[in-house]
């Protein structure tokens, strides 16, 4: 049941994530830039929460910010995600966290491009790709 994730335990999640996922979206971490696996995936296909499944980003909506970080300007759905104020490191910044089980992915800037304008920054490692199946180029024939 995708429901009793959002209830797990610290040590719980503990167990199911990897230390580094543990730390940034158990702990609101940052992976080190231009390490991730996904910052320079150009595959098509869906980027979900990588605790909890939710599906979260399209790879229609990925662009290459330069940041070193997985960049997308928009969400599949403003659902998926609860935004809010994170004033740590002296910094304010719109935090992104995902909505079904409270996983931190990264923050949303005003400066991404068109059409939406906001360019949503996410650590790799909270986000598990899907591919999108080969079956869709073989219908056309
Ligand atoms: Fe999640």
């Amino acid at each position: 049941m995708l429901q009793e994730t959002t209830e797990k335990s610290d040590d719980e999640w503990k167990k199911v994530l990897t230390p580094e996922q543990y730390h940034v979206l158990r702990k609101k971490g940052t992976e080190r830039p231009f390490t991730g696996k996904l910052y320079h995936n150009k595959k098509n296909g869906v980027y979900a929460c990588a605790a909890c499944g939710q599906e979260l980003f399209s790879s229609d909506s990925k662009f290459e910010s330069g940041t070193g970080w997985p960049s997308f300007w928009d969400v599949i759905s403003s659902d998926q995600v609860r935004l809010q104020e994170d004033n740590s490191n002296f910094m304010h910044r719109t935090e992104i966290v995902c909505s079904r089980c409270g996983g931190h992915l990264g923050h949303v800037f005003d400066d991404g491009p068109k059409p939406t304008g906001k360019r949503y920054c996410i650590n790799s490692v909270s986000l598990d790709f899907k591919e999108a199946e080969e079956e869709e180029k073989n219908a056309e024939s």
